[in-house]
């Protein structure tokens, strides 16, 4: 069978199996094209239907969390785990509490995680998990009780050698603390059963800059590469979470500017430049909203709406927020503005139209599997420490981070260059990831 009959079976496939699940047919269908002239000149995997088996889950656990408000009431919400793919190491990939969680989005998450624990180079499968629990507006008890009750079941499919969940959205070392706490209490101290620790029990240093740095790193790469760097660039970052505080962190001491940041409600514009220690005082500190920036800082501005609505010349785009941020009409807004490179911290910020778009315009795109594999890529680091009973120094990984970062980069060029059309990062990561997980199926008997 051809390549391209046999990407579009298996799409079909799946919208009539799973027609809801609309974030996870987004990144298969963004995914299956790519590889198609990797897939004709390797009719091997089509000829072990790799593509069939791996859209397939290898296992997806749902469970009730049920847990007490500060009131007394007894609340429930849904928990999630997909492991997804352990052709290459044990799932590996966070949890992410937010409302709109569901089996499509972890199952989206999940699938683009196996491709981008590929490209690191380390020894990690692709998993996700979660629930619909939304930490906004609750108090520290409740997150705890939480925390608690959602370990309580997950304790039973995670471990050091098979499943080790980080953080994601509405989880940092806060939650992972709880968690990591009730996972003790239920089976034993073992440092490797999660990552994102607080530095106090077995996290590594680097750990909470590692995904906007390194989707910073990604960049600095690639603009060296065209004979450029980050100075004197305006940047456009969206979020203001773990991700993007630590994109404009770096951006900032490469020589950049970054000016905007953004919540689920609106942006800040700071034309000056993002203060960085106020926006760490208020998000991580004292977890207000950014409506607070506005009041402490006059020259800056706030915005109800998205920030990808800012009409301002900039030279580089950072979403770090969250899926499908920058459709169509906002991706040609970038660039009109003339943004000439798009890389994303967060995970699927941008719909395929919107990349299409970059693609047309001449804009060179850094897809989250590429741009923020170095989140994962540090977990991947805490694991080799807490095995080793090491601790490595903050230069030490952040100096791996950026080898990591640099090699990703190179690898999504050179691949796009031999199989498709030249700095298309997105068919170059896909490629790349894909090529090793399915050589490792193969070898093991398409298990
Ligand atoms: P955080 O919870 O720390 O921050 C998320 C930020 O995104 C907040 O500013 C939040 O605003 C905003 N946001 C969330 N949902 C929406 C929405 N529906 N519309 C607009 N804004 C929204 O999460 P992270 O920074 O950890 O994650 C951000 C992105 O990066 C996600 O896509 C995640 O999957 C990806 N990522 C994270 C990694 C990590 O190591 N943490 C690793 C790789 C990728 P609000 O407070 O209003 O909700």
């Amino acid at each position: 069978m051809q390549a391209k009959q046999y990407v579009e079976q298996i799409q079909q496939y799946l919208e009539e199996k799973d027609p809801n699940q609309s974030e996870f047919l987004q990144a298969v269908e963004e995914f299956l094209p790519t590889i198609v002239p990797f897939l004709d000149e390797h009719p091997e995997y089509i000829e072990h239907n790799i593509l069939g088996i791996i859209v397939e889950p290898e296992r997806m656990i749902q469970f009730r969390v049920p847990w007490q408000d500060d009131k007394g009431n007894w609340q429930v919400n849904r928990g999630y785990r997909v492991q997804f793919n352990s052709a290459i190491g044990p799932y590996k990939g966070g949890l992410r509490f937010h409302p709109s969680v569901n089996m499509s989005i972890l199952k989206f998450l999940g699938f683009e995680q196996i491709f981008k624990n590929s490209l690191t180079g380390l020894p990690i499968g692709g998993g996700k998990g979660g629930s619909d629990f939304d930490p906004k507006g609750k108090s520290d008890p409740e997150i705890m009780r939480f925390c608690q009750s959602f370990m309580t079941e997950l304790s039973k499919h995670i471990g050091p050698n098979l499943d080790v969940p980080a953080g994601d959205i509405g989880v940092g070392g806060r939650e992972i603390g709880y968690l990591f706490g009730q996972y003790k209490r239920l089976r034993e101290y073992d440092a490797g059963v999660l990552t994102g620790k607080p530095l106090g029990f077995n996290g590594s240093l680097g750990r909470t800059e590692a995904t906007g740095y390194g989707a910073v790193y990604f960049v600095k790469h690639l603009l060296e590469d065209k004979g450029d760097s980050f100075q004197d660039k305006k940047v456009l970052v969206s979020g203001s979470g773990n991700v993007a505080i630590y994109a404009i962190e770096k951006v900032q001491e490469l020589g950049g500017t970054a000016v905007t940041c953004s919540d689920s409600n609106g942006y800040v514009y700071d034309k000056d430049g993002i203060d960085l220690d106020l926006l760490k005082d208020i998000k991580e500190v004292r977890r207000e909203r950014l409506t607070e920036y506005v009041k402490e800082r006059s020259n800056a501005e706030y915005f109800e709406g998205s920030v990808w609505d800012l009409e301002t010349a900039a030279d580089i785009a950072l979403p770090c927020a969250t899926q499908n941020e920058i459709d169509k009409a906002k991706a040609e807004r970038l660039a009109a503005n003339g943004v000439k490179v798009v890389a994303e911290g967060a995970n699927m910020p941008s719909t395929m139209d919107a990349v299409k778009v970059y693609h047309e315009n001449g804009v060179l795109y850094g897809p989250g599997k590429a741009a923020n594999a170095g989140g994962v890529a540090v977990s991947a680091l805490e694991m080799s420490q807490n095995s080793q009973r090491l601790s490595w120094t903050k230069e030490e990984v952040d100096g791996k981070l950026d080898d990591i970062m640099k090699n990703i980069y190179e690898t999504c060029r050179d691949t796009a260059a031999k199989y498709s059309e030249k700095d298309n990062y997105a068919a170059g990561a896909n490629i790349a990831g894909f090529a090793k997980v399915a050589d490792a199926m193969i070898a093991q008997g398409l298990v």
